[in-house]
């Protein structure tokens, strides 16, 4: 894993570097750039890259920086944050599935949120 960083502008790297710390408890990155807030359905929450640079703007942090560090995401497939961390940007935390995929883990994910919840609550 050290896949295509010297295919990418020194400046963007730059970019990219300085937005990120490494979150020592979870091991997520968390990314020091925009977030987009999470709306009234609960969509968003990703970090998004704002730099007018090489066609990466308003990309989606964590997938430019898989891209970069690891490698292209194969056609016809999303990335998922394992750690379940939407504003995560580690290559680390993201592994590729089908779209459908994604939703199954989202839905669990969701479900198992809700059941902690009610079991803290109780
Ligand atoms: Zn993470």
């Amino acid at each position: 894993m050290l896949g295509n960083l010297a295919a990418y502008p020194p400046a963007l790297v730059l970019y990219m570097r300085q937005r990120v710390v490494v979150d020592q408890a979870t091991g997520c990155w968390r990314w020091l750039g925009n977030v987009k807030p999470l709306d009234k359905r609960g969509r968003g929450g990703y970090a998004g890259v704002y730099i007018r640079l090489s066609g990466v703007y308003g990309r989606l942090a964590a997938r430019l920086l898989y891209e970069m560090i690891h490698a292209p995401v194969s056609d016809g497939l999303e990335l998922d944050h394992t750690c379940q961390d939407r504003p995560c940007v580690s290559p680390l935390h993201l592994e590729e599935v089908t779209h459908s995929e994604n939703i199954r883990r989202g839905l669990f994910a969701k479900y198992e949120r809700r059941h902690q919840e009610a079991m803290a609550g109780a």
